[in-house]
């Protein structure tokens, strides 16, 4: 790979990567694409907690330009006794409420067994943190029609993300997003340390877009817009970020979720920011 994309060795940390240099693609979710002009927001609760929350949430933040919907209805929860996510009740609302809005929806799959039941209503599949080198899980995945929206882990090298994501690629699956979520530092003030300098290395050694998770990355509401903006400006392709219509009662990560009005406002600063860097919003 490394004569077909000019690099040198030391340039390039994946050695292995067969598949993750050509010219840059878009990757197609329904309608919307991420990694032309536009920088591409998806929005949406953590987690999918009952359709009167997911309503109100979604239908705000498509009428404020995000394009994508996401929710969590498998959640990945550090304690067994935190709320887990309403399974297949809860991917059955993120449909309906896709249906109404017309946003397409991104949720995680966690586990082979889960990947029928994600695909029958979803039109991403994302592979969280924790799961980024579960092979098998990237495998099966590789194997679907489904964009595949693949968030670093928190313990990975640019070269293990992607690694991942080859595993992805490999099965013949080529519609796969990076996100770049924060990584664990010794920094303990932010729940990660977002690291931005992965967006231009990942630009600069992979042909796929790439977005930002500044909710996940900081774990502060209140930073959110400062990383997002950065984030842009990096040159990501796209951002995912937390909104609840009250974060205050979510029942999983409210403390980084953005209320409707702060994400509107947001994405109001956004599109200059946007502007400024040759893009729209
Ligand atoms: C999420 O996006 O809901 C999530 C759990 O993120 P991460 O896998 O990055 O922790
Ligand atoms: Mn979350």
């Amino acid at each position: 790979m490394s004569n077909e994309a000019g690099l040198s060795e030391c340039d390039n940390p994946t050695k292995d990567n067969k598949k993750t240099k050509r010219d840059p693609i878009r990757v197609k979710v329904q309608g919307v694409e991420i990694g032309g002009r536009d920088v591409i927001v998806i929005a949406g609760p953590c987690a999918v907690e009952n359709m009167q929350q997911l309503t109100e949430t979604a239908i705000s933040v498509r009428n404020n330009n995000a394009k994508i919907l996401r929710g969590g209805a498998f959640k990945p929860r550090s304690s067994p006794y935190s709320f887990q996510g309403l399974g297949e009740e809860g991917l059955k609302m993120l449909r309906e409420i896709s249906n109404t809005t017309g946003m397409p929806v991104v949720t995680e799959v966690m586990d082979t067994r889960q990947i029928e039941i994600v695909c029958k209503y979803a039109d991403m599949l994302q592979i969280g943190s924790r799961n980024m080198q579960n092979f098998p899980l990237l495998k099966e995945v590789g194997m679907t029609h489904k964009p595949v929206l693949l968030k670093r882990g928190m313990m990975a090298t640019i070269e293990e993300f992607l690694l991942a994501a080859e595993y992805i690629l490999s099965q013949g699956n080529e519609q796969v997003v990076l996100c770049e979520r924060g990584i664990r530092t010794f920094e303990t003030s932010t729940r990660n340390t977002l690291d931005l300098s992965a967006v231009p290395m990942l630009k600069h050694l992979t042909h796929l877009p790439v977005i930002v998770d500044p909710s996940h990355g900081t774990g502060l509401r209140w930073m959110v817009p400062s990383m997002a903006k950065a984030a842009i400006a990096a040159g990501a392709d796209g951002l995912i970020m937390e909104v609840h219509y009250k974060p205050g009662e979510a029942l999983c990560d409210g403390q980084q979720s953005l209320d409707l009005i702060e994400f509107r406002q947001l994405m109001k600063d956004l599109s200059k920011i946007a502007a400024a860097v040759d893009r729209s919003i």
